[in-house]
């Protein structure tokens, strides 16, 4: 699949019904999703891997992987809501993805999850919960040996400190995220966030 052809097929991901805050649930967009999975194919990171999307919301990365011919792709997020949308757009695009209730929190997960090839995620920024991104740093480096993540640009430095002696950033790609009128606080229909995707390799 093009990558044209990609973010077009995303765009018809659902997204939030009633998106809660306190989650940070933005929906990624579907340009950037699609880079960020084509980077990864690109890479030999997708096909034929077992992929896992954490805080996957109404599914646009884990779905976007397994249409790019993932082996298998889990997707996990604390809101039962977000989780039915996910499910409902993975069939509407025949996408297979197997979606699981759970706190990226939750000690269990590590096990629940198994062995990974690679995990794509677009965490809270912690713009709203301090350090909210945090578990899902901590998690994605003990399931998987490569990580794709979105993070708002600027927050290499702190990624760096934060996983230092666990894993390196061996890439990183600017881009933006076009953010709709979300949340009662917007004070813009549409906001451009500076965001940037890191590469992050777990050492061995
Ligand atoms: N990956 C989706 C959603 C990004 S928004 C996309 O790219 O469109 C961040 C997601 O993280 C939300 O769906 C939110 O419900 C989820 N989330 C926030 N805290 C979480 C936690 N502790 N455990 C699991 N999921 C969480």
């Amino acid at each position: 699949m093009k990558l044209k052809r990609l973010e077009m097929t995303l765009q018809r991901v659902a997204g939030f019904s009633s998106p809660r805050p306190a989650l940070e649930q933005y929906q990624t967009p579907a340009p950037l999703a699609a880079r960020l999975l084509y980077h990864a194919l690109m890479k030999g990171d997708i096909e034929g891997k077992v992929v896992c999307d954490l805080g996957s919301g109404t599914g646009v990365l884990a779905i976007g992987a397994a249409l790019l011919g993932a082996a298998s792709v889990k997707g996990v997020d604390v809101d039962k809501k977000a989780v039915d949308i996910a499910c409902a757009n993975a069939k509407l695009l025949d996408a297979d993805v197997e979606f699981i209730v759970a706190d990226v929190k939750d000690q269990n997960l590590t096990d629940v999850l198994g062995f990974c090839d690679t995990v794509i995620m677009n965490p809270p920024f912690g713009a709203q919960k301090v350090h909210a991104d945090r578990p899902f740093i901590d998690l994605a480096i003990s399931v998987a040996p490569i990580i794709y993540a979105i993070f708002n640009a600027g927050s290499t430095p702190f990624i760096k400190t934060y996983t230092t002696g666990r894993a390196e950033i061996d890439e990183r790609v600017g881009g933006v995220f076009a953010m709709k009128r979300t949340f009662s606080f917007h004070t813009q229909d549409i906001q451009e966030i500076g965001v940037e995707i890191l590469r992050l390799k777990r050492k061995k």
